[in-house]
């Protein structure tokens, strides 16, 4: 299926209801194609909220003094990912933290490898920001597996604007040198960003297939009090709608995971209109209950029902996965295209 980036454009830019249903209909086509039926359900743990950058739209900057920050001891870390691997089931975590070189590499290393010596088979994605090739590659080699490292958006005026002091080149640099040394890279755009055009979520897309990402992760825009975008308007649902259904078509074998910024001006309905849209993956949020109200990286981020407790998340969105007719995948997900020797290495790793 081929999509001109012409008709991308348009229908991005459109707002004709049958030309919308017509767009959904084709990516869950392309879907069940090219990924097939299953939905992967992912687990996300939030270490630490404490950042080194200052992004405008993110709640966690350091500059909002507003909010409380907290750091997971690394034991409590530990212990909360080989739970939720032995005990609940998930094969692939997310360790998430701003950019908190308070863990650093040698600590981060002893994690990796902790939690690999009591999980057998769970793959481990890093979602720590800025660090350089030397501490990926260690990081690598103490058994993490994929990174989640959003570029946030192609238009380098806009990234640059929105991430002070960062460059869009070097963020492009990183994911390039996070898959050479072999990382599966989940990344992708903030949608509905002030300023941001429907030229440059086109181009979003385009990078992404570029990048070859593995996971398009992509959610709309919600403002965060204590931020200099907390006035702004944030991002919709039906923007958010078209950017899977027309990345589905355009980059048709890529894992695309419904985010929680999704679900968090959507809810249920959105989840289900971007699983029938091209989405093939959740990411619930396994932070201890304590910790999770201080992860804000928008407003209310971790108040959503579906993420309060993980067993009964898990019953529900099993539910709802089935009710669209899908299948859900607790292990790794066939769609990945797995370096067969990395993986094997990781496969034989003591559990
Ligand atoms: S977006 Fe990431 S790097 Fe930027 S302030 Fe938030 S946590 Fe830090």
């Amino acid at each position: 299926m081929i999509i001109l980036r012409e008709n991308a454009l348009n229908l991005l830019k459109g707002n004709n209801t049958k030309e919308f249903e017509v767009l959904v209909a084709l990516a869950n086509l392309s879907r069940a194609e090219n990924v097939g039926d299953q939905v992967c359900i992912h687990g996300i743990i939030e270490f630490s909220n404490y950042c080194s950058q200052n992004c405008l739209y993110c709640g966690i900057r350091t500059g909002n003094k507003k909010i409380k920050r907290y750091r997971m001891p690394l034991e409590e870390i530990k212990r909360t990912a080989v739970s939720a691997s032995n005990n609940l089931g998930y094969k692939m975590l997310v360790l998430q933290s701003g950019e908190d070189l308070w863990y650093d590499t040698d600590k981060l290393a002893w994690l990796i490898k902790s939690i690999h010596k009591e999980c057998r088979r769970c793959l481990l994605f890093l979602s720590i920001g800025d660090r350089d090739y030397n501490t990926y590659k260690v990081l690598y080699n103490a058994g993490a597996r994929g990174v989640l490292f959003r570029f946030e958006t192609s238009d380098v005026a806009l990234y640059e604007k929105v991430r002070p002091n960062c460059s869009f080149s070097e963020r492009i640099n990183h994911l390039e040198f996070m898959r050479e040394i072999g990382y599966l890279t989940a990344s992708g755009p903030i949608i509905g960003l002030h300023g941001q055009t429907m030229e440059s979520l086109v181009d979003d897309i385009y990078l992404m297939k570029k990048l070859k990402v593995t996971m398009a992760t992509m959610g709309p825009f919600i403002p965060a009090s204590g931020t200099p975008l907390e006035d702004n308007i944030g991002g919709t649902v039906s923007l958010a709608l078209k950017m899977i259904a027309l990345t589905r078509i355009i980059y048709p074998r890529a894992r695309i995971p419904v985010t929680t910024a999704l679900e968090k001006i959507g809810g249920n309905e959105a989840r289900i209109a971007a699983l029938n849209g091209g989405g093939n993956a959740f990411m619930l949020n396994l932070t201890p209950s304590q910790y999770r109200e201080y992860y804000a990286i928008y407003d209310d981020k971790n108040k959503m029902e579906s993420h309060l407790h993980s067993l009964q998340a898990v019953g529900e969105l099993t539910k709802l996965i089935k009710a669209c007719g899908r299948k859900v995948c607790r292990g790794w997900g066939t769609d990945f295209t797995l370096n067969k020797k990395n993986f094997a290495s990781l496969c034989n790793m003591e559990g």
